[in-house]
C-alpha cells in the first residue's frame, strides 16, 4: 500500500490515478498531520509526501516517523514544487528519506522509482520473514538441545541405577566365594541378573526410540491367536509380579493379523505401568473385544494414581513422564511412544482413561486383518 499525502485535492487525484493505473494500492492523506495518524497505525511500504503543506510539511512528517518501528521500512519520496537547491534536498535525506520528485511530477519517473522502491519494500519484508524464520529456528534447537541434555542427564541416571546394583551384588557374591562364606550364593545371582535384565530393557527401548526416529523399525507380521499371546504375557508378568492378580475378561479367542512380538512389548508395557503406578493395589484388569468393524480392542485397568487431565494428551509423546509422579517412579518417558508407534504401524490407536487418584485404562485398538492394514498404513 502507497500513501499520498499532499494538501490539494487535484494532485493527490492525479497521482492516485497514475499508481492505480500500474496496479498500486493507494491511500490518501491531505495533510500532514493525517498522514502521521495514517503512518502510526498501518504499514505502508511507500510513502509520497509532498513537501509543502499548511501546518506540518513533508519535512516534519518524515522526521516523526524516522526511527518509528511501524515505519522503519517504508520508503519516503518527497514531492517538492519550488526548492531544488543541494541544502533542500539533503535536508530531505537526513530525514530518513530516500528520494524526491520536482513538480510537476513526470508520471513515468514517479512510477520507475516507485516500482524500485515497492521491489526493496518486498524484499525487506522477504529478509524480515527469513529472519523470524530463522529466529523461531534457533530457539527451537536451542529448546531440543536443552531437552536433549537433560534427557541424557535422566537417562545417564537410570542406566546406572541398574548397573550399580548388579555390580553391587557380584562383588557381593565374589566376597562370599573367597570368604568361603555360608551366604545366599544364589539370590545374589539372581538379583543381578534382574538388574541386568533392567539395564537391558532400558537399552533396547532407546534402541527402539532410535529405530522409529529413524524410520527402520521393521516389522514381521504373521497371522496369530490374540488369546494365547495374552495369557502367555500374564504368566510372565504373574512370574515377575506373583503378588498381582490378572483379571481378563472379553473375547480373546481372535485371529490377529500383526507383528506379534511387537504387540506382546505394548501388552507388558502396559501391564509393566498399570503395576508400576499402582503400588497400592494387587490387581490388574484387561478387557479384550472384537468389534463388528473387525477390530480388536484391547483395555488394561489399574487402579493406580492416575493422571491429571491436563497431562492426558501428551502421555503418547517421546520421553514424556508425568511432573507429579516423575521423581516418585523411575522411568525414561520411552515406553508408551513406543507402544503408539507400534499400533500405529498396525493402523490403529491408543489411548487414555483416567482420573487423578483413582486409575487409569489404558487401551488399543487395531484392524485385525492384513487388508485393513494395509489401506490405512500405507
Ligand atoms: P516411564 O514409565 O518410563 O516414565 P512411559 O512412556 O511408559 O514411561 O509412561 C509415560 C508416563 O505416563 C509415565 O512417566 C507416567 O507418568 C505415566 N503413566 C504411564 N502409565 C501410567 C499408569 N498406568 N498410571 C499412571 N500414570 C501412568
Amino acid at each position: 500500500m502507497i500513501l499520498i499525502v499532499d494538501d490539494k485535492p487535484e494532485n493527490l487525484f492525479s497521482l492516485k490515478k497514475v499508481l492505480e493505473i500500474n496496479d498500486f494500492e493507494v491511500d490518501v492523506a491531505s495533510s500532514g498531520e493525517e498522514a502521521l495518524k495514517k503512518i502510526l497505525k498501518k504499514k505502508y511500504a511507500i510513502a509520497i509526501l509532498d513537501v509543502q503543506m499548511p501546518g506540518m510539511d513533508g519535512f516534519e512528517v518524515a522526521d516523526i516517523i524516522s526511527g518509528h518501528s511501524q515505519s522503519k521500512d517504508m520508503s519516503i519520496i518527497f514531492l517538492s514544487a519550488v526548492n531544488k537547491e543541494k541544502s533542500f534536498i539533503k535536508k530531505g535525506y537526513a530525514s530518513g528519506a530516500v528520494d524526491y520528485i520536482t513538480k510537476p511530477v513526470d508520471p513515468d519517473i514517479l512510477i520507475l522509482k516507485v516500482k524500485t522502491f515497492f521491489r526493496l519494500y518486498q524484499q525487506t519484508q522477504k529478509l524480515t520473514e527469513t529472519q523470524q524464520a530463522l529466529r523461531e529456528e534457533i530457539e527451537v534447537r536451542k529448546r531440543a538441545e536443552k531437552k536433549k541434555d537433560e534427557f541424557m542427564s535422566i537417562a545417564s541416571h537410570e542406566l546406572k541405577t541398574p548397573l550399580t546394583s548388579m555390580k553391587a551384588y557380584l562383588q557381593l557374591l565374589e566376597r562370599s566365594i573367597e570368604d568361603g562364606t555360608n551366604e545366599p550364593h544364589a539370590l545374589y545371582l539372581e538379583r543381578a541378573l534382574m538388574q541386568s535384565e533392567k539395564l537391558n530393557t532400558l537399552i533396547t527401548d532407546l534402541l527402539d526410540v532410535s529405530k522409529i526416529e529413524s524410520g527402520k523399525l521393521k516389522l514381521h507380521k504373521t497371522e496369530f491367536n490374540f488369546k494365547n499371546l495374552l495369557l502367555s504375557v500374564a504368566d510372565l508378568i504373574s512370574k515377575m509380579h506373583p503378588e498381582i492378580n490378572i483379571i481378563t475378561s472379553g473375547e480373546m479367542d481372535i485371529r490377529v493379523y500383526g507383528d506379534e512380538i511387537r504387540i506382546e512389548q505394548v501388552l507388558i508395557n502396559y501391564f509393566t505401568n498399570a503395576i508400576k503406578y499402582a503400588p497400592d493395589s494387587r490387581d490388574v484388569r484387561v478387557n479384550c473385544s472384537l468389534t463388528d468393524d473387525q477390530y480388536l480392542k484391547v483395555q488394561v485397568t489399574d487402579q493406580g494414581i492416575g493422571i491429571p487431565r491436563e497431562r492426558q494428551q501428551n502421555l503418547f509423546e517421546k520421553f514424556y513422564r508425568v511432573e507429579e509422579s516423575s521423581v516418585r517412579f523411575q522411568g525414561l518417558g520411552m515406553g508408551l511412544f513406543i507402544c503408539s508407534e507400534i499400533i500405529k504401524r498396525h493402523g490403529g490407536q491408543v489411548g487414555v482413561e483416567s482420573e487423578q487418584g483413582k486409575g487409569s485404562t489404558f487401551y488399543f485398538s487395531m484392524p485385525v486383518t492384513k487388508e485393513m492394514q494395509q489401506e490405512l498404513t500405507e
